[in-house]
């Protein structure tokens, strides 16, 4: 197997270092106190064809394969989870829903305009009492040429600066997805809900109030939302993943940097074995959730990245970000209670994580799933 990458990938790895020291480490602060991502920040990513990142060329994207994108995501979370997750809502479910599944039209019509930034996009499928397709209470009725949807969303982030929504609704002929564009009369946002952690995205609960929608804003078939689902699913766990690895190689850092700075007694915490211990075991983690992430994303750039393997690299990244952030707000002792410290939002937006595309438990049911499917027990 070759664990190197190519010289492109290192090229945009390099560029992406750059940016993200240059234009969103210095505001990563701020973007959580100010609990939003600037305006400003959004069109400078455009400008290096983040927004586009796995859109094709011909539409204004920059086409990266899966490995370029994931070292995007992961370079971009080791300064701002928030900023990481907002570019992947944006690209890797809105933009990849369309890429894989708009008609040309509807390729033409908002392809360039996401990649460009002057569209956001954001994916309203969870609901209160749940994110399963055949529980969607969102309903979509035919409507002379087309559909009528009424319902409620949760958690959408990005849900106040999107200009266009993948809209999951059940129709007669099953779940469907549906193009709405977010100035469509009878779409409400709720109130912003407040979030633990990854504060910078905004989300919101939107309403959907009798929202007419024509028949060419279905994206893809009539109820083949499935299929959708299917075709972004493994690739966004992992981008999460990834958003997690940001994370804990954040909090290894910051973790290591006070360990060195800090004297007590006059010497060096760092000198302490309990805190070489507390860095050993996260460095451990780290790696092997790097090494399990780059892999997963080979297996995407050859089209062979599987539930299985996008669930175990989620289920891991989960954990390290938890145990290494907590390990190393430990490690900042009371500092780490003091706002001023950069570990108090990295704890938080590691802890957070566990919250977006699968906690721990649904993890857990998907891997042991497959293995005992592979056995020959198809679970209840
Ligand atoms: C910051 C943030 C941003 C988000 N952004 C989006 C977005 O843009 N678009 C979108 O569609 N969704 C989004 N989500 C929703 C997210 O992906 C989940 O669907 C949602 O958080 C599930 O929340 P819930 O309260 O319904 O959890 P529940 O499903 O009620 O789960 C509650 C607890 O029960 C456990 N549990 C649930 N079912 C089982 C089971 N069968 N067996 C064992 N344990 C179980 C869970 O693991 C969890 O610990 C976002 C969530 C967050 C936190």
């Amino acid at each position: 197997m070759d664990y190197s990458f190519t010289e492109e990938q290192q090229m945009f790895r390099d560029m992406f270092t750059g940016f993200v020291a240059k234009e969103i480490e210095p505001m990563a602060e701020h973007m959580d106190n100010d609990e939003a991502i600037p305006v400003a920040l959004l069109r400078k990513s455009a400008m290096q064809g983040f927004l586009g990142a796995l859109l094709p060329e011909d539409y204004g994207g920059a086409a990266l394969d899966a490995i370029s994108y994931i070292l995007l995501l992961e370079e971009v979370a080791k300064s701002c989870m928030s900023m990481a997750m907002v570019l992947h809502v944006h690209n890797g479910l809105a933009g990849q829903a369309i890429r894989l599944h708009g008609s040309v039209a509807q390729q033409e019509a908002w392809l360039p305009a996401l990649a460009e930034g002057s569209v956001i996009g954001a994916w309203a499928f969870a609901e209160a009492d749940g994110s399963g397709l055949a529980d969607l209470q969102t309903r979509a009725i035919p409507d002379g040429a087309g559909y009528r949807l009424n319902g409620a969303k949760a958690w959408v982030s990005n849900a106040s600066i999107a200009g266009l929504l993948v809209v999951l609704a059940a129709t007669p002929e099953g779940p469907t997805a549906f193009l709405v564009p977010a100035d469509s009369p009878g779409l409400k946002l709720g109130a912003r809900d407040k979030t633990l952690g990854m504060r910078g995205v905004q989300v919101h609960p939107l309403y959907l109030d009798n929202v007419e929608v024509a028949a060419d804003m279905v994206l893809g078939q009539p109820g083949a939302a499935q299929q959708l689902l299917d075709s972004v699913n493994n690739f966004s766990r992992l981008a999460m993943a990834t958003i997690a690895l940001g994370g804990a190689h954040h909090a290894l850092e910051l973790g290591v940097n006070f360990a060195i700075e800090r004297k007590q007694f006059g010497v060096e915490i760092a000198q302490k074995g309990a805190i070489q211990a507390f860095i050993a075991d996260s460095a451990v983690e780290v790696e092997t959730l790097r090494s399990q992430i780059y892999r997963c994303a080979s297996l995407a750039d050859q089209n062979n990245l599987d539930g299985e393997a996008a669930s175990i690299a989620k289920l891991w990244a989960n954990r390290v970000a938890y145990q290494v952030a907590n390990r190393m707000i430990q490690t900042h002792g009371g500092y780490g209670y003091i706002l001023d410290y950069a570990i108090g939002r990295v704890f938080r937006d590691c802890r957070t994580i566990e919250g977006i595309e699968g906690g721990n438990r649904s993890q857990q049911t998907a891997i042991a799933r497959s293995i005992l499917a592979a056995h020959g027990l198809e679970l209840a």
